[in-house]
């Protein structure tokens, strides 16, 4: 059998789903070729969306039009914004999410409301090749699929091994096989591959959990939507609850450190620093007598609950053991063992800022594959994939730089440092995110997506209605003013200098609230709750921001110098051999992505950059 499209995407997680749907609303005929139609879009661990520096991923995904952020809102069950009481750049929107419901709602949005898009059942083992070009993929059945554009998202499952204590199998998740052969393949054309490894706790039957004894945490009283194209959020809100580790269980867990995959040898690859297993944080952490679990039910009509904070690989007597030192879970009956998984990924240092592979044409990845943990790390990468592999044929390409969004920074930071250990998205990450919040991604992004052909037409008109409310409501702010004495009548207190103060700079004094605005200017009372928030965070950190603009300029400038990518390194003599080395790997795409690389010097930078100008002005 020969089928024919323009691109195809390999894998159905979150990469896989984000890469499809983009692909398709840009009008690409597109495959999402998986291993199996029912596990679309199917959370492999946590239940939940969204967090800090994740929810902002989340919201820029949305502001493209990209599907993750309403998915999340038609199945969120715990809606909480971290950091609440931090400033705008730094809050997170997260929310736990009914599993159920959120692969329901993937599989509905794909399979119903995508069109362009074919979803072919199956394994993907080999690709079509024409010398260093991709032309389609190979299925495990010998199916011939066609399409001058391939997206890789296969997650975990490359050569997937799960640990439990000594035992380990082939596996791309609990109950699911490994891609063996495709992995076989990526080295077959020389990627540069790496082993990886993250884990996942015990399921537990929450009937079996004694709830009373517990802390409880609620949801936020008002639950603040992840899409732009929400108001509000319908789903039923329910609490979690928390326990903790005791000196007990971390005594089991040093007892049988032997026996842990991470310590006995058995697992090679680096897991997730920011997201250690139990036995992990017991020995990294020696001094702490206790380590903090939530009990996550994963949904609203599921007994099962994920103890968030507890993953491990150790064997399932010592998981035993370990539960019932915890308050609440003496008792608590284990569904499925916890387990850690190790697996290939690509060094992302073998990609364009396009995802597209260096080394060939018309192969894209996305996702954990290229190093990185979390759906939302995958889901962002599959929509830039998505977008440039539909139009791979074409000279257009689209893409983010550090000071347009998170996924700028995600992208840059992998194609320039690579991936040594599963990387994740942190507020920490950006440079400019007093910029990059989650509240503005829209104001930053939806333009832009627009201009790309990515935006559908019901979004766009909902764009262009907030943009006009934002203009009038920023003019109006811009308008209004008083002097310091009228000012004082009302009861603000601002520096008497005589000088008149509009609404937005009378906002910058921490002091002032909007309702003491609306007493002074009622009109201001027309202006709808979220372009309100607006105007108050543009206010809260005016200054700041013209200082950053100044920064972000400086950065482009040499963000838009472009090194050929044909330069030979070893041609300029001044560069050290290790920094040599570290400019091959990467072969950066632009003077500013070269001097982000680690060990890269100012002095090789400023030698890179003659050197560049030379050869233009020869
Ligand atoms: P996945 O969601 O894994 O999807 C891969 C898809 O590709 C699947 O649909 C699969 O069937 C398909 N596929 C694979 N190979 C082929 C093939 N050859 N042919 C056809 N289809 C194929 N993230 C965190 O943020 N924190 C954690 O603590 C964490 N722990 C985890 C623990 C475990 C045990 C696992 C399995 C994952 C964990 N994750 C964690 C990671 C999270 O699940 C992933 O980051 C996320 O799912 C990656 O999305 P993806 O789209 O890249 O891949």
């Amino acid at each position: 059998m020969e089928q024919i499209f323009d691109v195809i995407v390999v894998g159905g997680g979150h990469a896989g789903c984000e890469a499809a749907a983009a692909s398709a609303r840009m009008g690409a005929k597109t495959a999402l070729v998986t291993h199996r139609r029912d596990t679309i879009g199917i959370m492999s661990c946590n239940p939940a969306i969204g967090g800090l520096g994740k929810g902002h991923l989340v919201r820029e995904i949305d502001a493209l039009d990209g599907i993750m952020g309403r998915i999340a809102d038609m199945s969120g069950i715990q809606f909480r914004m971290l950091n609440a009481s931090k400033g705008a750049a730094v809050r997170g929107p997260r929310t736990q999410t009914d599993r159920k419901l959120y692969r329901d709602a993937m599989q509905d949005e794909l399979f119903n409301n995508t069109p362009n898009l074919t979803i072919v059942e199956g394994g993907v083992d080999d690709l079509i090749m024409d010398e260093t070009t991709a032309k389609g993929v190979i299925m495990a059945d010998g199916t011939r699929v066609h399409a001058p554009a391939t997206i890789i998202t296969t997650g975990t499952f490359l050569r997937g091994i799960i640990h439990r204590g000594m035992e380990q199998k082939p596996a791309g998740r609990v109950g699911e096989g490994a891609a063996v052969k495709l992995g076989e393949t990526l080295e077959r054309l020389k990627l540069p591959l790496g082993r990886l490894k993250t884990g996942t706790p015990a399921r537990l039957d929450g009937k079996t959990i004694d709830w009373a004894v517990l802390e409880e945490q609620h949801a936020d009283q008002t639950p603040v939507p992840f899409s732009y194209l929400n108001d509000t959020i319908t789903v039923p809100q329910i609490a979690c609850h928390m326990t903790f580790t005791t000196p007990e269980t971390h005594a089991i867990i040093l007892a049988n450190k032997d026996q842990a995959p991470i310590y006995s040898g058995q697992i090679q690859g680096s897991g997730p620093r920011y997201c250690p297993s139990i036995e992990d944080k017991v020995v990294r952490f020696a001094d702490k007598d206790r380590h903090q679990i939530f009990l996550e039910p994963e949904g609203l009509d599921d007994d099962t609950v994920y103890p968030n904070g507890i993953s491990t690989s150790l064997a399932p007597d010592v998981q035993d053991a370990m539960l019932k030192t915890i308050k609440g879970l003496e008792s608590a009956r284990v569904i499925e063992y916890g387990y850690a998984i190790e697996y290939d990924y690509v060094d992302p240092r073998a990609l364009k800022n396009t995802l597209e592979t260096k080394a060939i044409s018309g192969l894209y990845l996305a996702g954990q594959i290229n190093g990185t943990t979390g759906y939302e790390e995958a889901a962002a990468q599959g929509l830039m994939a998505g977008l440039n592999a539909a139009r791979h044929t074409s000279d257009e390409i689209y893409t983010l730089d550090r000071a347009d969004a998170y996924i700028g920074v995600l992208i840059d930071d992998l194609i320039t440092r690579g991936a040594p250990e599963p990387y994740r998205m942190f507020t920490s990450r950006a440079e400019y995110r007093l910029l990059l919040r989650s509240d503005n991604a829209d104001q930053r992004l939806t333009d832009k997506g627009i201009e790309w052909g990515c935006v559908g037409a019901y979004r766009q008109s909902q764009w262009a209605d907030k943009k006009s409310q934002l203009d009038d409501a920023r003019d109006l702010t811009q308008r209004l003013s008083a002097s310091p004495n009228e000012l004082e009548k009302h009861g603000i207190a601002v520096n008497k200098d005589g000088k008149r103060r509009n609404v937005s700079e009378i906002l910058n004094y921490k002091s002032v609230n909007w309702d003491q605005l609306e007493s002074i200017w009622p009109e201001l009372s027309n202006i709808a709750p979220n372009i309100r928030e607006q105007i108050e965070i543009d206010a809260t950190y005016a200054g700041y921001i013209d200082r950053q603009m100044a920064d972000i300029a400086a950065y482009r400038k040499d963000e838009n110098l472009l090194i050929p990518d044909t330069l030979r390194y070893a041609d300029i003599g001044s560069l050290s051999n290790e920094v040599r080395q570290k400019l091959e790997m990467a072969r950066p795409e632009t003077l500013g992505a070269a001097a982000r690389i680690p060990g890269v010097t100012p002095a090789a930078v400023i030698a890179l950059l003659r050197h560049v100008k030379r050869k233009d002005a020869a």
